[in-house]
């Protein structure tokens, strides 16, 4: 056997222990929010990481978005250092996982195994990812004692409410930067041969109505603000929303649906606050001064940040010369520039040449429709060189019933494995 078929005998040979690594850590419910567990997970990675030789540092992301003395938000790094200078390869996964919800047939923490799939929340986004990469590194250290640079794993909090204390922590901390780590794979469930190279922009903005409260029974003596955020969403359902549809894009978005611009209203809030459900009583009659709505815009490689803002500035200033009176403001809350890996980035390159070498066909490239942490690597930690790649299928991602298929992540750790090998054994190759 050559190096790589003892590689890939030894991921096959690791296969009970690769599933019962993945129950365990969905038997830990990190549910974000509000952020539950972290701390028990990052133990129980410590521990993992430490036997096979890895240094590690547990770090708090003390005075981060979403830290608090309850609701502590924990990360772990394990770190292999080799016999001789080179490259680090990064792999990074999320240890949070999104609220259960309902209209589950199986335990959502149970790991229940069935047809060769593990069920449960996070198996497939993320943590079957997260223990296929352990088991990855773990079989290529075991086969490959000798090689050039180093190998780290990451487990990171709240990639699910933006990673801020997270990735972007780190990040900002130089856990990320290209002088320290050279190559960065998150395995997010993007299928085992597909390359994720990056994402669609977002751009969340309140945009909001002014009117003038006057007493409801003479309603002329007011202004009502909610009729003219009426007339702001009749504006984005006859011009705004075809304009959207009629954004293409010439990159390989996934799902289908999301290779145009789109826009999602996320709330409405206008008039008197709504009382808890246990109040019985009336509202009192006023006209409304105020209305807001939310909008979650996401937005294509070819668009700017510029030229959506714009476009929503547009919108308005056209409804103000139709209606007197029509007064409003847009409050950005956050955006994020649309982020893509180049395809002859050396990961890509190797993870293609992997993919090849273990399934046997070319990798599909895709590029997610939402964001994940790779935007923190690429902005904060100013590093090019990473992708997403992982077993789970991307929609399985939030659902009832989400799971992982087995032989999906035997294959990835292979291809895993594959890329370590050709990233820091180059001489061997
Ligand atoms: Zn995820």
């Amino acid at each position: 056997m050559n190096i790589k078929e003892r590689l890939f005998a030894e991921i096959d040979d690791r296969q009970d222990d690769l599933i019962a690594l993945t129950r365990e850590l969905v038997a830990m419910p990190t549910l974000n929010p509000p952020g539950d567990n972290y701390l028990e997970i990052c133990e129980y990675l410590k521990a993992r990481f430490e036997k096979s030789g890895m240094q590690t540092e547990l770090v708090r992301a003390e005075g981060a978005l979403g830290d608090s003395d309850k609701y502590p938000r924990w990360n772990i790094i394990g770190r292999k250092e080799g016999n001789h200078s080179g490259d680090c390869i990064h792999f990074n996964s999320h240890t949070d996982v999104v609220h259960v919800g309902e209209n589950w047939t199986k335990e959502p923490f149970g790991g229940e195994i069935e047809d060769g799939r593990i069920y449960g929340r996070g198996t497939c986004d993320m943590k079957g990812g997260m223990a296929t990469s352990i088991v990855a590194v773990e079989s290529f250290l075991a086969i490959c004692p000798e090689f050039s640079g180093s190998v780290e794993i990451s487990g990171t909090a709240d990639e699910e409410s933006g990673g801020y204390s997270g990735v972007a922590w780190l990040a900002e901390r130089g856990w990320f930067s290209p002088t320290r780590v050279q190559h960065v794979i998150i395995p997010e469930p993007l299928n085992k041969d597909r390359i994720c190279l990056g994402h669609r922009g977002v751009w969340w903005a309140e945009i909001e109505t002014k009117g003038r409260i006057a007493h409801g029974c003479m309603p002329f003596l007011g202004d009502c603000a909610i009729r003219h955020m009426g007339a702001v969403i009749r504006e984005m359902e006859e011009a705004l929303y075809p304009l959207l549809a009629s954004k293409t894009t010439n990159y390989p978005i996934v799902p289908e649906g999301a290779r145009q611009s789109t826009m999602n209203l996320n709330s409405i809030h206008g008039g008197e606050k709504e009382q808890d459900s246990d109040f019985a009583g009336f509202s009192a009659p006023c006209v409304p001064d105020l209305c807001r709505i939310r909008i979650d815009r996401r937005f294509l490689p070819e668009e700017s940040i510029e030229s959506v803002k714009s476009e929503i500035e547009k919108m308005l200033e056209s409804i103000k010369t139709k209606r007197p009176d029509f007064e409003y403001s847009v409050t950005e809350m956050f955006s994020v520039p649309s982020i893509l890996t180049e395809k002859d980035a050396p990961i890509v390159q190797s993870v293609h040449k992997s993919i090849q070498e273990v399934l046997g066909g070319s990798p599909e490239y895709v590029i997610s429709p939402g964001t994940y942490d790779q935007k923190h690597i690429d902005r904060i930690g100013k590093l090019k060189n990473c992708i997403a790649y992982g077993p789970g299928i991307l929609d399985l991602a939030h659902q009832p019933d989400e799971w992982v298929g087995i032989q999906d992540m035997v294959d990835s750790a292979k291809v895993m494995a594959c890329t370590i090998f050709d990233l820091l054994c180059k001489e061997k190759n």
